[in-house]
């Protein structure tokens, strides 16, 4: 049995437990809460299966300008157009989204990836091990290698957005910052995310290239995989961007060498020089099997 709570141009109401209900969606408990949204767990009554709704206030959005011509608002927009496009086994797929003019929130349902996030923060004391950062990585790397083959950049490449599904495989969600790029010139100006995953590039320049960003993100990434520490990190947002810039990598004496030359290319400041997915996917840490 149903009740009608609210009429928009689609149905709130709740179900005979008074859940809520959007559409045909029950919702059934909270999972998380962005900057800007709220994620929570609802249930599909036509299909039984549990799904994760972003959740987002339209008008909060409207007035948080990102760019002279953006506000968090459009990003949204964008962030569901680019998911739409979007069909691989290591990137969480958007079903469908809920959007009424008369209504102030959108909806973006989710499959929903049931084991959370990779890790917190910059992970476990002595990181996740080796075998398993190699079985991660290369989830990482492949859903990459296909967002950048579709011309997107995701911006914000870490382990509070690699989801971890129930077979153990990493699904990328997040694409609120993601962006577009044309041809081969994916040079970009907004600068991404999460500030110790930023390419000192992106700190110092107007414009940087943002397939390298996305690079050095998974090399940080990376590095929080195999150490549980951030490699660049200060006491402030400043000194932390002097640590990114100016600071150089420090790697354990006993790491594999084979690891610590990946980390390095991928690590590499000069964006020229960093290493690229091509390299890293021909790398031996990729290639070997676990
Ligand atoms: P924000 O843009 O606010 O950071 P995210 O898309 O990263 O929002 O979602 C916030 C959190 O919600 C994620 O870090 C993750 O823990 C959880 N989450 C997001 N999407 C899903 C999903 N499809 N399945 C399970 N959990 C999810
Ligand atoms: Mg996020």
């Amino acid at each position: 049995m149903l009740f009608e709570v609210m009429c928009f141009g689609h149905h709130l109401r709740q179900d005979y437990s008074g859940k809520k209900m959007i559409n045909n969606y029950v919702r059934e408990g909270n999972i998380g809460i962005g900057s800007y949204s709220k994620v929570v767990l609802c249930r599909n009554v036509a299909d039984e299966e549990l799904y994760a709704m972003k959740i987002v206030q339209k008008s909060r959005l409207r007035r948080i300008k990102v760019a002279p011509t953006e506000t968090a608002l459009t990003d949204v927009y964008k962030e569901v157009s680019i998911m739409k496009e979007l069909d691989h086994p290591n990137i969480v797929k958007l079903i469908e989204v809920i959007d009424d003019s008369e209504c102030d929130r959108l909806y973006m349902i989710l499959e929903y990836i049931e084991g959370r996030c990779m890790f917190e923060g910059s992970g476990p004391p002595g990181g996740i091990g080796e075998a398993t950062a190699r079985r991660y990585f290369k989830d990482v790397v492949t859903g990459i290698v296909y967002l950048h083959s579709r011309r997107i950049i995701h911006g914000d490449i870490k382990p509070e957005n690699l989801l971890i599904s129930a077979s153990g495989h990493v699904k990328i969600c997040d694409f609120s910052v993601s962006q577009r790029f044309q041809g081969n010139n994916d040079e970009l100006r907004r600068s991404p995310g999460t500030p110790v995953y930023t390419a000192p590039e992106c700190i110092t320049g107007a414009t940087y290239r943002g397939r390298a960003a996305d690079v050095w993100a998974l090399g940080v990434t990376l590095y929080c995989m195999i150490m549980g520490t951030y490699p660049f990190i200060g006491d402030t947002l400043q000194s932390t961007y002097d640590e990114i810039v100016h600071g150089t990598l420090k790697l354990p004496e006993g790491l594999t060498p084979q690891l610590a030359d990946l980390l390095e290319g991928l690590l590499c400041k000069d964006p020229i020089d960093r290493m690229t997915l091509d390299k890293v996917i021909q790398h031996w840490f990729y290639m070997e099997s676990p």
